[in-house]
C-alpha cells in the first residue's frame, strides 16, 4: 500500500504492545497543548499505570506546539511526539498517530480540550461489554457559534439523506477504537479520509456516549468555513455518488421541460403565431446552461479525486518521531 506510514519508524519500539493509546493530532495549540497532557496522563496512569502511550502528532504548527511537545517527550517516556513535514490537515495528522499507535485500543481525541479525556474509563467500561468502537456524541457544544451548529446540522442531514453508510449526527472524531478497527483503518487506502465516516463502514459493534462538548481551552478554531466547506465536499463525495445520479435526474427533468417546450413552439407555430421575444430566449438558455455547469462541477468534483488517488502519493509525510533524547528520523 502507497501509505508512508509511521511504523516502520517506531519498529524497535513495537515489540510491546501498550494497552491504551491516546493519538491526539495538533495544529498550533501551543495554549492547549500542556493543559491537554496535564490532564490526559493521570486519566491513563489512574486506568493502566504506566502501560499507556501518548501520541501527539505535530501537524505543521508554526508556534511553539512542537517545541512544547519535544519538551514534554523528555520529562515523561510515555509521550511520543511525531512531527510531520509540513501541515497535512486533521484527518491526514489523526491517521498519522493512529499508524504511529501500538496500543490495544487507542483513543482518538483533540488536542483542544472540546473533547474531555475523563471520558476514557468511562469508555473503556462500555468496550469491555464488547464494543469495537466508542464514539462521543455530542448533547451540547459550549463555544460554538449558531452559524458553526446550523451548518454541521445541515452537514450531517445532507450526508446521511446522500449517504447509504449511516454516520452517526453529532460525533466527531472523538472515539475509542480497537486495535482491528484500527488496523482496518490503516489499510484502507483512500486519500480523501473522513474518519468518522470511514470507522462507521467497517462496522463491527459501535456504541455512542452522550457528553457535552466543551468550549476550546485556548486558542481558535482551524477550521475556517472555507475548510469546512472542503471538509463537508470531501466527506459528501468520498462517501456518496447521489449527486452524480442528481445530475441525471436533473438532465431527465429538464429534457423533459425542453420537449415540452418544443411541442409547445411547434404547436403554435401551426396555429399561426410565433412566439416573440428574447427575454424568453435569453432565460431558457441562461436556466439550462447554468444546470450544465452545476452537473459539469459535481462530475469534476468527483474527477478531481479520482486523479488525486491515481497518483498514489503518501498520505502524510513524518519528518522525525522524538521520544526522549531519541529522534528517529523517518526514512523517506
Ligand atoms: N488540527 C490539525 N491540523 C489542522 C487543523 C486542526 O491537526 O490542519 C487539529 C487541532 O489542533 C485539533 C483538532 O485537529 O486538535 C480539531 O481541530 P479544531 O479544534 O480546530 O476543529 P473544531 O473543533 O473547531 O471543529
Ligand atoms: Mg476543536
Amino acid at each position: 500500500m502507497n501509505m508512508l506510514l509511521a511504523d516502520p519508524v517506531l519498529k524497535h519500539s513495537r515489540s510491546q504492545r501498550k494497552k491504551i493509546s491516546v493519538v491526539a493530532p495538533c495544529h498550533n495549540e501551543e495554549e492547549s497543548i500542556l493543559e491537554f497532557i496535564r490532564r490526559t496522563v493521570p486519566v491513563c496512569t489512574n486506568l493502566v499505570d504506566d502501560d499507556y502511550e501518548l501520541i501527539l502528532v505535530d501537524d505543521g504548527s508554526c508556534d511553539e506546539t512542537w517545541n512544547i511537545i519535544a519538551a514534554e517527550t523528555r520529562n515523561n517516556d510515555r509521550i511520543v511526539g511525531v512531527k510531520l513535514l509540513r501541515n497535512h490537515g486533521h484527518q491526514l495528522a489523526a491517521t498519522a498517530g493512529l499508524s504511529a499507535s501500538n496500543g490495544d485500543r487507542v483513543l482518538l481525541i483533540d488536542a483542544d480540550l472540546q473533547d474531555p479525556p475523563e471520558l476514557l474509563p468511562e469508555m473503556m467500561r462500555i468496550m469491555d461489554q464488547g464494543a469495537d468502537v466508542v464514539y462521543g456524541k455530542r448533547m451540547a457544544r459550549k463555544g460554538e457559534t449558531y452559524f458553526k451548529l446550523v451548518t454541521a446540522d445541515l452537514f450531517y442531514r445532507t450526508l446521511s439523506f446522500l449517504s447509504p453508510t449511516p454516520v452517526p449526527k453529532d460525533t466527531g472524531d472523538f472515539r475509542l477504537m480497537r486495535r482491528r478497527v484500527v488496523k482496518i483503518f490503516l489499510n484502507m487506502p483512500e486519500q480523501n479520509r473522513f474518519i468518522r465516516g470511514m470507522v462507521s463502514w467497517i462496522g463491527g459493534k459501535q456504541t455512542p456516549l452522550l457528553y457535552n462538548r466543551d468550549a476550546r481551552y485556548g486558542g481558535e478554531t482551524k477550521y475556517p468555513l472555507s475548510k469546512m466547506i472542503r471538509f463537508a465536499t470531501d466527506a459528501i463525495t468520498s462517501f456518496s455518488t447521489v449527486p452524480l445520479r442528481i445530475a441525471t435526474y436533473l438532465g431527465c427533468i429538464f429534457s423533459i421541460v425542453a420537449v415540452l417546450l418544443l411541442g409547445y413552439t411547434v404547436f403554435s407555430y401551426f396555429e399561426g403565431q410565433t412566439i416573440a421575444g428574447w427575454a424568453s430566449l435569453l432565460t431558457a438558455i441562461s436556466v439550462f446552461s447554468a444546470v450544465q455547469l452545476i452537473v459539469l462541477g459535481i462530475i469534476g468534483e468527483y474527477i478531481g479525486r479520482i486523479t488525486q488517488q491515481i497518483k498514489g502519493r503518501p498520505l502524510y509525510i513524518i519528518d522525525f518521531v522524538q521520544k526522549g533524547e531519541l529522534r528517529i528520523e523517518a526514512d523517506v
